[in-house]
């Protein structure tokens, strides 16, 4: 199967007519779909242009996927959280040193509501094709670094509905470790909000479509970073999500480590009869030769994967976080985009 799906994200979005040069540019970059990166400062304050932007999108020709990006920095992302703005409960806790962090709890009624209600208004008022679960995770760990770990022993979240949920359901109380029980307690629980506001979306407009996209990590028996959604069986098999997704992968790590992903997002995908997705890292950093992109999009297509993805336009430019040669960037991942397009018909 050919891949029919090109995607680049897209932030910042304020004007309507900006938007539409914006969009017109991507067109001419190959992509078939915007992921719409939707802030809680632009959902707040700039909401009547949103549906606008949308059905802008829709008239030149790119299918729109909404991205409630980096909301209560649950999901990835730089941008800022009113919601941890607006509240000073509700955030995940350190297991080890019992500190509140900077990350919303998504186990907490208070968090599921406010993204239930961000997600939902957003497809009641949009014409939007559906939505995409960007990273979704817990504030720690962030990486094992060993096999016998070490770098990672402290782990969140161990917040007072946390404790209370774990200690209903297991009969005593939440351990500071990481033990069997934790772990699948976390998996349960974060699966739980993004299953919830699926469903919630697909009982609004069943055409809907939900992509779920998780760190592309080793998760090996030896090596997982324990973030929520290393178990990509649960992840996959979920029946609310349509397209089974895996993040960027730095330029300058082995191709091993990208075939080992991709491969794994290909079976994991299949099994379970999804769609799949891999992500092209276009901004920040770029390979020190720009034609590695294209091996890359070779190695994908070659290993069966459905949809390709870039984070994001323009390569970042005139952000922090742009790579060196943004507009280049760009311009290659364009060339690829167009390359495997034009493949769709053989
Ligand atoms: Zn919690």
């Amino acid at each position: 199967m050919a891949i029919t799906h090109t995607a680049i994200s897209y932030y910042g979005l304020n004007y309507v007519e900006h938007a539409a040069a914006d969009f017109r540019e991507m067109l001419d970059h190959g992509c078939t779909t915007v992921v719409l990166a939707v802030t809680e400062f632009d959902f707040d304050f700039w909401r009547p242009n949103i549906p606008k932007i949308v059905d802008c999108a829709h008239e030149l020709g790119l299918r729109v996927l909404i991205d409630p990006w980096g909301i209560g920095k649950y999901f990835g992302g730089e941008q800022v959280s009113k919601y941890l703005q607006n509240n000073i409960e509700n955030r995940q806790v350190s297991a080890l040193t019992g500190e509140k962090l900077p990350h919303a709890c998504f186990n907490t009624n208070s968090f599921r509501d406010y993204f239930r209600n961000f997600c939902l208004t957003l497809a009641r008022e949009t014409a939007a094709d559906g939505f995409f679960w960007d990273e979704p995770h817990y504030a720690l760990p962030k990486s094992y670094a060993s096999i016998t770990g070490g770098a990672g022993d402290d782990w969140s979240c161990r917040c007072p509905v946390c404790m209370k949920r774990f200690s209903d359901y297991y009969g005593y109380d939440m351990p500071r470790v990481m033990t069997d029980d934790v772990i699948q307690f976390r998996w349960r629980e974060a699966l739980w909000i993004l299953e919830d506001c699926s469903r919630h979306l697909k009982e609004l407009n069943a055409g809907l479509e939900i992509t779920c996209c998780v760190h592309a990590t080793h998760n090996s028996y030896y090596v997982t970073e324990h973030r929520g959604y290393d178990n990509w069986d649960m992840v996959a098999s979920s029946p609310y999500f349509d397209v089974f997704s895996t993040t960027i992968i730095a330029w300058d790590l082995p191709e091993a480590f990208f075939e080992q992903i991709t491969r794994r997002t290909v079976e994991m995908a299949k099994k379970y009869g999804k769609q799949s997705e891999r992500w092209l890292m276009g901004y920040y950093k770029q390979p020190q030769d720009l034609a590695r992109i294209d091996q890359m999009v070779d190695l994908y297509e070659r290993l069966g994967i459905d949809r390709l993805a870039a984070w994001t336009y323009r390569g970042g430019y005139g952000t922090v976080l742009a790579a060196p040669d943004a507009l280049g960037l760009w311009d290659r991942i364009g060339d690829n985009y167009r390359r495997v397009l034009r493949k769709k018909g053989d």
